[in-house]
This record gives C-alpha cells, sequence and structure tokens, in this order.
C-alpha cells in the first residue's frame, strides 16, 4: 500500500536554471527540463552527511545530498562541474531560505559587521553565466566540455595529497631525501595540469577532420609548442573567471570603507548554520 504520509513528504522549494542547460550530461544521468529545475530541502541524513569531512573531501557527501534533493539527477557523479555551485546554492536556499549572513571585520577600523547576501543573486548570476565551448588557433578550432563532478573531485584530490606531500617534505630531514620527494610532487603536479586541459577538449577540428579520439588529442597536446598549451591554459582560465561568483560589496557601518567579499561555497562552512 502507499504511504498514507506520502502526502507529507518534503516537497520542491526553489526551481533553478541550470548553467549547463542540461547539455554534457550523460544520456539517462538528467531527466526534466533544466530551465525549470526543481531542489528539495536537505533532510535530517543529509545534513549530517554533510558535517562528516571524509565524505565531504571525497566528493560522497555532495553526490549524496545532491542525489537527495534533485529528483531530476539520476548520477550526481556525471553532473557537469558548471553546474554543481548552482545546484549547492539552490539546496541551501531550499534548507535554510535566501539569506547568506556574512560576518566580517572592517580592515580599515576593526569595526565587526554583519551583512546579509540575497543567495538568490548568486543562482542568477549563474544562469547567465555560459560556458565557452569553442577557441581558433588557426588553422584549427578546439571544442571544450566541463569536468564531470567525478574528474573534478579525482583532480581535487590528488591535488590535495600532493600538496601535502610537500607540506610534509618540511619534516625530512636527509636533504637529497627530501630534494626527491619535492621533484616527484611537482612532476606529479604538472602532470596533473596537463592532464586537466587535455581532458577538457572534447575533440578538435582540422581543415580535414574532426578529432575525437582522446589519445589522439593528448599525443597532439604532447607534440605541439609550448605557445598552443598557453593560449588553451589562458583561454580555459579566462572562462573560468566569468563563473566566479561576484564579490559582496560591504561597507563598514562606522567608517563607510568597503571591503570586497568571497563568498565561500564550501560545502563544511556553507551548509552548516546555527539555526
Ligand atoms: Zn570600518
Amino acid at each position: 500500500m502507499t504511504n498514507p504520509l506520502q502526502k507529507y513528504f518534503r516537497q520542491p522549494k526553489v526551481f533553478i536554471t541550470l548553467p549547463s542547460k542540461g547539455m554534457y550530461y550523460p544520456e539517462g544521468a538528467l531527466t526534466g527540463d533544466p530551465n525549470n529545475f526543481p531542489i528539495l530541502a536537505m533532510t535530517g541524513m543529509d545534513e549530517i552527511i554533510m558535517k562528516t569531512p571524509d565524505a565531504l573531501l571525497n566528493g560522497e557527501a555532495t553526490v549524496k545530498v545532491i542525489e537527495s534533493c534533485c529528483p531530476y539527477i539520476k548520477d550526481a557523479w556525471s553532473v557537469p562541474n558548471i553546474d554543481i555551485d548552482a545546484i549547492l546554492v539552490g539546496i541551501r536556499i531550499a534548507t535554510y531560505g535566501d539569506i547568506l549572513t556574512l560576518d566580517n571585520t572592517c580592515p580599515s577600523c576593526t569595526t565587526e559587521n554583519s551583512y546579509e547576501v540575497d543567495l538568490k543573486t548568486i543562482t542568477d548570476h549563474l544562469s547567465k553565466c555560459q560556458f565557452n565551448h569553442s577557441m581558433a588557433i588557426d588553422p584549427i578550432s578546439i571544442n571544450f566540455r566541463p569536468l564531470t563532478y567525478r574528474e573534478f573531485t579525482e583532480e581535487n584530490l590528488k591535488s590535495f595529497y600532493l600538496r601535502r606531500q610537500v607540506f610534509q617534505s618540511a619534516e625530512i630531514d636527509d636533504q637529497e631525501a627530501q630534494q626527491k620527494v619535492l621533484e616527484d610532487a611537482y612532476a606529479k603536479l604538472a602532470e596533473m595540469k596537463a592532464d586537466l586541459v587535455i581532458k577538457r577538449i572534447d575533440s578538435v577540428q582540422t581543415i580535414e577532420n574532426m578529432v575525437e579520439d582522446a589519445n589522439f588529442i593528448s599525443e597532439w597536446i604532447q607534440n605541439s609548442d609550448r605557445e598552443v598549451f598557453d593560449t588553451i591554459t589562458k583561454f580555459l582560465d579566462n572562462s573560468q573567471e566569468t563563473w566566479n561568483i561576484p564579490k559582496f560589496q560591504a561597507k563598514c557601518t562606522s567608517c563607510d570603507h568597503v571591503d570586497q567579499i568571497s563568498i565561500n561555497l564550501d560545502q563544511a562552512s556553507f551548509f552548516v548554520i546555527a539555526s
């Protein structure tokens, strides 16, 4: 029998537009209308998951909570990374409301100020962002795709451990051994950076062919002048910047000094609020 309590189950509280407009999802990972994307509030269990540091670091927490709160998403690991911030902000709005309180100490006069940010301005900003999907390096053009949340998380984890390796190498007494650990970490970080650029290339259009084979693309990058790689990296970095969440202009209540505050969507702090 159907649960008679079903009509009291949580209902969608927020509807957003996915920045990807539903593109870049593999078959079956997303259903429904990406321009009218419903989001439910977190359950008590979701909230507990969001407070588990290990689950946050490896992406498990985010994936579980997205799948719990977004009925249209069937596989959160394959969500294109450009949609993740909008979805997380949507989940926070659905759970705790539109307002985020920011505390800031004025750098000019040290007054403690408290500000209210309307989170809808962030989902609006993100819904208007465009994914820059191609660039030309005459005579070829390169088509890009966003990383999936799985790729993004894996890279983040790798980079986290490599940076930790660099940090911990300070404790190695033997200089030669320390040098070796550092060189190894820096080589891996450089390799990771190249790998990330290659992963984001979806295809390359030449005069004769459309090349989609990842191995061919990787081989081409490895056999190109460094200017080609730099041009692509710069293009990707610039595109990334347009997606950054605008800084909040915080005007001090006592001295009128305006401070620019970054809004941190880091899940651990963003989702844990005093109620
Ligand atoms: Zn001030």
